[in-house]
């Protein structure tokens, strides 16, 4: 792993940083379409120039294999920019309100605006595209942005220091780094959007900064997702794609499977199908793998382990740690009771607890007891089951034998509900989050003619509607 040293932003610099970034709007660049659009295309030479650097950055903070960064976060960054930029002049045109014959004439309208200057806080999960996606959406919305990466990612947040500069407009798109002092100072300046991504704490104090200025914010947080699982299923299919959501990127993805209810009586039939697909993952033995990427940082690493020594469920797959290269092996624990220290809290690791239940009944009660996750799981070839959980819970996303993947999927929005968050990003909606709506209406004089029992002195014969 790459050395960690990352150059922080001077505190006292970044009430400057905003003053460029608020001025540089104030000069109104960013009405203009062609504008938005070259920078748009410059973000996406940013990317394709230094693709590389990019791939390597994300391997030393995370240990990602390459294949995940190609498929995670180029392919989701690049859908982003060409539907932002292949769309934006229809985003921007003004709508009408609907005919209506009495405000007709004054061309009622209301059309999108740029909010002004966002402040964009990105986890060290998906350190790119948690940050270039919601930045593709306020170049194209014609905001002005700051980024704030996470420290825990040092060298990609280093390289987008070094990058944003060269490529895009030096005063309206600025990087900050650092860590709470930073977005702490940050959190005090007016803005006009604040996008964070991460957990939930630190999303309460987000909150209640932007409070103090009214702040617009959209809340990417995250949770404990269930899986639900119905022994009528394509079993090796299933047991191929959970795992593949569990264990992609080291387990840290908000979407992850964070647990799955199983039927008692089908338990030892899921675990036999799950090292089937384990032992098709890592031939080897996941020690000797290439395709594992490791945990972000030490401590995250004895966290997990921790979890791992403490859990009264029964280890069937994994297990191993190895705290100074960050290397947690995928693990399946079975047997899991609901007051297991590995169902406390998310795990975000590479950790999956099989939780058995009676029936789907009791899987329900469980997860409704529960905060409202980003994301419910069902596996299953039935559609009344499905419907069944889906019509039961709520979550940001209902998905169907798959997991993990909506985030990748251009064009759905990105968001949560309750305890996972509040808002959406990704494509269109990303567009949507840093505009506003603005409305016009231009009445000619001669409506007057037609139009005047409104003004005083009111009569008794009124038109009344
Ligand atoms: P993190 O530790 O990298 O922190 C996220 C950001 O918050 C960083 O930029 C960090 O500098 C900043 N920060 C930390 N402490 C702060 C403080 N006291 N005041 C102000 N800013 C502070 O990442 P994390 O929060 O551990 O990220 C993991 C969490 O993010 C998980 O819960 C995951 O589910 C969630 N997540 C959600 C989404 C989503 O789209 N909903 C996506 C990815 C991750």
């Amino acid at each position: 792993m790459a050395a960690r040293n990352l150059t922080f932003t001077p505190v006292d610099d970044i009430p400057k940083i905003h003053e460029i970034a608020n001025k540089a709007f104030n000069t109104g660049r960013t009405q203009s379409i062609a504008f938005r659009k070259e920078q748009l295309a410059q973000l996406g030479w940013l990317i394709r120039d230094n693709e590389d650097a990019l791939r390597a950055a994300l391997h030393a903070d995370l240990g990602r294999p390459p294949q995940e960064t190609d498929m995670l976060d180029f392919g989701t960054v690049y859908n982003d920019l060409k539907q932002a930029y292949d769309n934006i002049e229809k985003w921007v045109k003004p709508k009408s309100p609907g005919f209506n014959p009495k405000f007709f004439v004054m061309s009622p309208s209301y059309a999108p605006q740029p909010k002004g200057v966002a402040l964009l806080i990105a986890p060290f999960n998906f350190p790119m595209f948690l940050l270039i996606g919601p930045l593709v959406g306020a170049i194209a919305a014609g905001s002005a942005a700051v980024l704030k990466p996470s420290e825990q990612t040092p060298a990609i947040a280093g390289l987008f220091a070094e990058l944003v500069p060269k490529y895009l407009d030096t005063e309206l798109y600025h990087v900050i780094n650092g860590s709470v002092a930073e977005t702490t100072k940050a959190l005090e300046l007016r803005w006009d959007h604040i996008l964070y991504t991460g957990n939930g704490r630190v999303g309460r104090i987000v909150a209640a900064a932007a409070a103090k200025h009214l702040t617009p914010v959209t809340l990417e947080l995250g949770g404990k997702n269930p899986v639900v699982f119905d022994p009528k299923v394509d079993l090796k299919m299933a047991a191929r794609r959970l795992l593949w959501g569990r264990f992609t990127n080291g387990g840290q993805i908000c979407l992850c499977p964070e647990y799955v209810l199983v039927p008692a009586e089908f338990q030892d039939t899921l675990v036999e199908a799950l090292k089937e697909a384990y032992a098709s993952f890592y031939p080897d033995g996941p020690e000797k793998s290439d395709s594992i990427t490791h945990i972000v940082t030490e401590a995250h690493t004895v966290r997990i382990k921790r979890l791992i020594d403490e859990t009264k469920g029964k280890i069937v797959l994994g297990g191993s740690v190895d705290v100074p290269t960050r290397f947690v092996a995928p693990t399946v624990v079975r047997d899991v009771a609901l007051d297991d220290v590995l169902m406390a809290e998310e795990i975000f690791g590479p950790v999956l607890p099989l939780v058995p239940v009676k029936d789907i009944d009791e899987a329900l009660s469980i997860i409704r007891a529960r905060e409202h996750p980003l994301a419910v799981y069902v596996f299953s070839q039935d559609k009344a089951f499905q419907d069944k959980v889906f019509r039961n819970t709520r979550s940001g996303a209902a998905v169907v034998n798959e997991s993990v993947l909506t985030a990748g999927v251009t064009g759905l929005p990105v968001g949560g509900v309750g305890e996972s968050g509040y808002g959406f990003y990704g494509g269109k909606f990303a567009f949507d989050t840093f505009s506003y709506l603005r409305v016009s209406l231009n009445n000619p004089s001669w409506v007057d003619k037609v139009f005047s029992f409104r003004f005083p002195p009111y009569k008794s014969n009124y038109k009344k509607y």
